[in-house]
């Protein structure tokens, strides 16, 4: 049995029962999961983890799935948290450790809320789900599916980083190119909801995957013996990542497992597309129009309005933390200067993390002891690379001095 109390509505705090597959709340608003955290913490001391299997589910006290049986998994390990200590020495600032979440099943981590909501529609016997997505979390959901044996169908923008896209169709999702934006393909989704039956499984718009999110921070806080760091950059699309690792926090805190305070959370986006930059910085509650023209590069978090805006803002604001916007071309050039002075071949949005950083230890809004955990959300390898042209004739005279 799960620890599930009920589901509640982020906005109006009702209570609903966790009984079935609820998406959103009758406010319109995102679901979040609660436990019964009294329950929790008489149940397991924070020791007795020390000897179950290095991954996610570990945690699984603080997981809806009603038995370890109802699990999908294709392997979603313990992350590294790998030190930039070049950069560190470089910048004169405080330790800055990258989580390289890279190295998870699908190549990005949108494995864990996938692992965790596919885990859930399995159990409720849903045969059919869809999405609209950028990428990562289409390759995701069509890799859980293939695993579980649910159908899935996935509206992808035209303009989509073309390997993700193949990889969605390489997984056997019914996979379609959109010519419009993510906020189109939901359209669709929504639209198809009630002609198929099918269930919806975009950003925030189900409760489950935000508890799979949620393992993120639960790991940071084990791997740095449950001390969390001064401040976390995150780059922020739909906010999956902010609002779950807050509710890991919390949850860990209200069961006796955290030392220690909380850190500042650092909403990292584009200035190419920074909606909740912008709100956060107006002071307003939610996002109050879409950005126009979002045409960044750095494509996890070209999220114009996100359904999850107040919950992002409220971790923004709880945490003391703040927004930053970067610029793509400086993204591009760290993330090549990276790769090349660390051995850490981040992806774009992971380098945009380490743009913001470096742009806020600069500001003085990061401090020079602060120590800070930067999220690289994907493998480098998902980003398209510059092309390596250099060619030799072997058949000619070779001069080796060319080769140094
Ligand atoms: C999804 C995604 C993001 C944004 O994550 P959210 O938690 O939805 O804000 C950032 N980077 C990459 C690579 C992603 O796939």
């Amino acid at each position: 049995m799960s620890f599930v109390s009920h589901l509640e509505c982020s906005r109006t705090g009702a209570r609903i029962p966790h009984d079935a597959f609820h998406t959103i709340s009758d406010a319109g608003a995102p679901l979040l999961v609660r436990y019964d955290l009294e329950a929790v913490k008489a149940a397991i001391p924070r020791e007795q983890l020390a000897g179950r299997r290095p991954d996610m589910w570990r945690y699984l006290e603080l997981l809806p799935l009603a038995k370890p049986e109802d699990i999908v998994s294709l392997g979603e390990q313990i992350t590294p948290l790998v030190p930039l200590l070049r950069m560190q020495a470089e910048l004169g600032g405080g330790e800055i450790l990258v989580k390289d979440e890279g190295r998870l099943p699908t190549g990005s981590f949108k494995s864990r809320g996938l692992a965790v909501a596919v885990s859930m529609a399995k159990a409720f016997g849903v045969k059919h789900i869809a999405m609209p997505t950028a990428g990562n979390a289409g390759a995701a959901l069509a890799a859980y599916c293939a695993r579980a044996g649910i159908k899935s169908t996935v509206f992808c923008p035209d303009d989509a980083p073309e390997t993700t896209i193949r990889e969605i169709a390489y997984h056997g999702a019914r996979t379609f190119r959109v010519n419009g934006l993510i906020n189109h393909c939901g359209q669709i989704v929504a639209a198809g909801t009630k002609e198929m039956g099918w269930l919806d499984l975009s950003t925030l718009k189900e409760p489950y995957r935000i508890e799979g999110k949620k393992t993120m921070g639960m790991e940071l806080a084990e791997q740095l013996g449950w001390a969390l760091p001064d401040v976390i950059f995150y780059p922020t699309g739909g906010g999956t990542g902010l609002i779950g690792m807050w509710k890991a926090f919390e949850e860990l805190e209200a069961i006796g497992w955290l030392d220690g305070k909380r850190p500042r959370m650092v909403a990292v986006q584009s200035t190419r597309c920074g909606p909740l930059v912008k709100a956060f910085d107006a002071g307003h509650e939610e996002v109050r129009d879409p950005w126009e023209d979002a045409d960044t590069l750095i494509h996890g978090v070209r999220v114009p309005k996100p359904f999850g805006d107040r919950l992002c803002l409220k971790v923004m604001r709880e945490s003391g933390g703040f927004g930053t916007m970067v610029d793509d071309e400086k993204v591009i050039a760290a993330r090549a200067s990276l790769a090349r002075e660390e051995g850490l071949h981040l992806s774009i949005e992971g380098a945009a993390c380490f743009v913001a950083y470096r742009q806020e230890l600069q500001s003085g809004r990061v401090g020079r002891n602060d120590q800070a955990v930067l999220f690289n959300c994907a493998s480098g390898l998902k980003t398209d690379l510059p092309p390596s042209q250099t060619r030799i004739n072997r058949n000619e005279p070779l001069d080796f001095s060319a080769f140094s």
